[in-house]
């Protein structure tokens, strides 16, 4: 009665020796004649016997060849069943330990542990038939031979409750030994502690203790002290992160002085003190940021990179932080960035534009069939979060959009996002030729860095496709005159540029505090305002609140200035016309609103202050009167 291998696993477990049986069989580790014989022996014999163990008697294979194959084959044999076979327990004491785990234990123990402590079976049995027969890697852990890297990570209260010991590290393995392999929550303690991929490998009860022992007595009272600074830092990381979420700070700063770590927020652009915590809980907090974010304990006099993905236990959001580490006199200095996923995606109808400029900009740009969309602006001016609201704004069933950002900042759903990684080689000029063969609509190239990033938004771009892309320079004519620096030509540029948009953000006045500002004469002349400009304005500052921390300030508004290519400004850019020359001729026929006078207009609504203008925005000309800006904008009155 030869059984195919499926049939095998289709048995119930009751059949575990006939199951067996087929996998010898399909192995041909035995014949159908020596099976037969092996039933008819089991049968006469006085005591009951396992067919298994009936088998390994009558010598047809060595214990060894059944090792390799019920090692190989992985069949899904409960441990208890498996045992009755091998016949190192009789199936009463099958029976009598499952009793024993559901009654007196409450499902909390397991079989096999129950096993060694009733006296089945010899711990080291179990430990064979878990390694030799169900495949488990076996390790004792030796203390003297443990990676140091390990125990530093190894929080030994947390080892010590769960019974648990790392060994070794390979690849992105880290091998821990404990009692029972197939313990869940021992994986992801282990898991969870070590920050790491984890492989349960099986040990004796003896060796994890005096592991563990060793470990304890290692640390000696200064690692005691050390260890309870380790799970302070472990504490204060959670608090910290969860405090920074919950503020939507964008940086989080961890600066060591000579006496303390000062741990600062970013919100809204400015800095704030969260707390101070003393030198010694810092060089711990230090520690426990560089195992989450994987960068290297051990290193201390190098500045390093890292990055993590922190679950927020309140929202269940998951933000990507990355961490840098910079080496300062006083000690290590952190950085973290909070890249939150979704939530700061904007609407580009909530991004800030004017009416006039919110129209041109999405008809006239966005929606163009092909052509090149810059938005520019140094570090930190909003640019980014501008790109996403474009990207959400084209975001639909009919359209492929991909992209290659350095890193991808947030994940919108719909579209094929890359994170660029020059470590291993996935380069700008690689990827872009991958890009162009998934077949997009729209291609999203993070930044425009170099020449080559040029040519390939411009290449894209005369092939018919849409491309969105950013660019560092102060303002829009200067986007094009660095793409002409740039060695790009002039009939390139006219042909597939649609339109560069600039971006600034400035704070914006506390709400909570805000009074009226009469404009000071210096700062009159300073912005180029007309005295009859002040007619139609209501500028404010903030006295200073407890909302706005005493700053005046409260949140951040965003001020455009967009450069439409028609035919007028392309004649210039054509006929190589200068800076002064393409801006004159952008304003006068092409309606363009400069950041200085979108900055004045908002200024003057008292959404921001004359001071945050004369601070964030160039100055290339005087500005047209408000009530010309305010038509041409087609903004509210005040
Ligand atoms: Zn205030």
């Amino acid at each position: 009665m030869p059984t195919t291998s499926t049939a095998v696993a289709a048995k119930p477990i009751a059949d575990t020796g006939e199951a067996i049986a087929s996998l010898l069989l399909s192995n041909n580790l035995i014949t159908d004649k020596q099976l037969l014989h092996a039933r008819r022996v089991r049968a006469k014999l006085a005591q009951t016997k396992s067919l298994l163990n009936t088998m390994l008697e009558l010598e047809f294979f060595s214990q060894s060849q059944l090792n390799e194959v019920l090692k190989n084959a992985k069949l899904s044999i409960r441990l208890g069943d498996l045992l009755v076979e091998l016949g190192d327990i009789s199936s009463q004491e099958l029976e009598m330990a499952i009793r024993i785990q559901r009654e007196v234990a409450n499902n909390q123990k397991k079989l096999g542990e129950i096993l060694v402590e009733h006296r089945m079976i010899r711990e080291q049995r179990l430990i064979d038939v878990l390694a030799n027969q169900l495949g488990y890697l076996h390790v004792e852990p030796e203390f003297n031979s443990i990676d140091k890297a390990l125990l530093d990570i190894a929080y030994l209260p947390v080892c010590e409750q769960y019974g648990f010991m790392p060994v070794r590290r390979s690849d992105n393995v880290v091998v821990v030994a404990c009692t029972d392999p197939n313990n869940r929550d021992i994986r992801l303690r282990a898991q969870g502690l070590l920050n790491s991929n984890v492989e349960l490998a099986i040990c004796s009860q003896f060796s994890l203790q005096t592991a563990l022992h060793k470990f304890r007595s290692s640390s000696g009272p200064r690692a005691i002290k050390s260890n309870n600074e380790d799970s302070l830092a472990m504490k204060l990381v959670d608090e910290t992160l969860q405090a920074a979420i919950g503020m939507k700070a964008s940086d989080i700063h961890f600066e060591p002085h000579s006496t303390k770590m000062r741990i600062r927020f970013r919100t809204d652009s400015m800095l704030w003190q969260f707390k101070e915590i003393s030198n010694e809980l810092a060089v711990s907090l230090i520690a426990r940021l560089k195992i989450l974010s994987k960068a290297n304990i051990a290193e201390r006099r190098r500045h390093q990179d890292g990055k993590l993905e922190y679950t927020d236990p309140n929202s269940g959001q998951i933000i990507d932080v990355r961490c840098s580490f910079y080496i300062s006199v006083h000690g290590e200095k952190a950085c973290l960035r909070l890249l939150n996923r979704r939530t700061e995606l904007l609407n580009i109808d909530s991004v800030g534009m004017s009416p006039a400029v919110l129209e041109r900009f999405k008809y006239e740009a966005l929606e163009a069939p092909s052509g090149v969309v810059m938005i520019t602006g140094p570090t930190g001016s909003g640019k980014t979060t501008t790109l996403y609201s474009c990207v959400d704004y084209l975001n639909n069933d009919d359209t492929s959009i991909i992209t290659a950002e350095e890193p991808v900042e947030y994940v919108i759903d719909g579209v094929t996002q890359c994170s660029l990684n020059p470590k291993i080689d996935m380069t700008f000029a690689e990827t872009l030729r991958h890009m162009v063969r998934q077949d997009p609509d729209v291609i999203v190239l993070g930044e425009i860095r170099d020449h080559e990033s040029a040519e390939a938004a411009i290449q894209s771009a005369l092939t018919g496709h849409k491309v969105l892309t950013t660019f560092h320079t102060e303002d829009t004519i200067g986007g094009l005159l660095r793409l002409m620096n740039m060695n790009i030509e002039t009939f390139l540029i006219s042909s597939t540029v649609v339109s560069v948009l600039a971006q600034r953000l400035l704070k914006k006045v506390c709400p909570y505090c805000s009074t009226v500002h009469r404009p000071t004469p210096l700062e009159m002349q300073r912005t180029g305002l007309r005295s009859e400009d002040l007619r139609m304005a209501n500028f404010l500052v903030g006295k200073g609140c407890e909302t706005c921390k005493f700053t005046g300030y409260f949140g951040r508004i965003s001020v455009f200035e967009l450069l439409v290519l028609d035919e007028k400004v392309k004649e210039a850019i054509l006929n190589r016309k200068a800076s002064y020359d393409i801006r004159r001729i952008s304003i006068e026929c092409s309606g363009l609103i400069t950041l200085l006078e979108d900055g004045l207009e908002k200024a003057s609504r008292g959404l921001t202050t004359i001071a945050e203008v004369l601070r964030m925005l160039p100055r290339n000309e005087k500005p047209r009167s408000l009530a010309e800006i305010k038509r041409v904008s087609r903004s509210p009155d005040v």
